[in-house]
């Protein structure tokens, strides 16, 4: 367990089960960022991404899935979002970060091909953002898919000061206004799940109101193979789920297909966080 994890733990959300919060348990991995200096520092230049491999073809489901709900629910004041507000089988599927371009690709094959409707906090620092932004710009515009702000480079907005949590999140927000042509407030997911009373009355005063973390995860922050994503899939797909994963390794991408099934055989409908919250 990071100390950041623990931190979490004994910050505040003690009433969600430990195994719960085992995402976002460490930064964001910062080689596929790490901008390169030049020998007078003043020029930042990325690594090109090599040719990505494309995902194999997902089996779509050959039912409609149920239908949307007709309701939403009100965002909870005074603390975070872990749970879908109205009854039904409804699950909000959550991506988080972004660190590798091949698994972004992979989450938006999937979404094209089954029509999930996905919630992604991504950190614009991250060159996936930019590279698929085409790609997923019309489920964006559609309302399939919604950007949440997940803050511009994944820092413990507790150790920043109002100013400095402020300039994070607005950093991203206007990313993700340049590059998709949306608002992702009032939606944000503090990287780690690392919030306190300072940070939440800081994101408030620029219109993130909505801190949002989860009940239950792919554990897929740090590496794992597809059968233990698929594992944790098992264990916390379910209605009325807030359920984070992260587009960081590729394990998921050969656990995609076992994802999208659970999603049936569990007679689950995946909504955005837009879908089930008044805003
Ligand atoms: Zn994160």
């Amino acid at each position: 367990m990071s100390m950041d994890r623990r931190a979490f733990l004994v910050g505040g959300t003690g009433a969600l089960a430990a195994g719960v919060l085992s995402a976002c348990a460490r930064p964001a991995p910062t080689a596929v960022t790490a901008p390169t200096s030049s020998p007078n520092g003043t020029e930042r230049t990325r690594t090109p991404p090599g040719p990505e491999p494309s995902p194999t073809p997902l089996t779509a489901p050959t039912s409609p899935a149920p239908p949307l709900p007709t309701t939403k629910g009100a965002i909870p004041v005074g603390k975070a979002i872990t749970k879908i507000p109205i009854p039904g089988p409804y699950m909000a599927w959550t991506i988080d970060d972004g660190t590798d371009p091949t698994v972004v690709a992979a989450y938006a094959q999937m979404a094209e091909q089954t029509g999930n409707r996905l919630t992604f906090f991504l950190n614009g620092n991250q060159p996936a953002w930019t590279m698929h932004a085409q790609r997923l710009r019309p489920m964006v515009q559609s309302g399939q898919i919604q950007i949440g702000n997940h803050t511009w480079s994944h820092p413990d907005l507790r150790s920043l000061s109002a100013q400095g949590v402020q300039d994070q999140l607005q950093r991203n927000e206007d990313f993700i206004q340049s590059t998709y042509g949306v608002s992702s407030k009032p939606f944000y997911r503090p990287p780690f799940g690392a919030i306190n009373a300072s940070v939440r009355s800081a994101a408030a005063a620029i219109g993130f109101t909505a801190p949002t973390l989860w009940y239950g995860s792919l554990s897929d922050s740090s590496v794992l193979t597809p059968d233990q994503v698929s594992a944790f899939a098992d264990q916390w797909f379910g209605a009325g789920r807030i359920v984070i994963g992260h587009a960081n390794h590729p394990g998921v991408i050969g656990a995609m297909q076992h994802l999208v099934d659970l999603v049936v055989q569990r007679g689950l409908r995946t909504v955005t966080l837009r879908d089930v919250f008044a805003t």
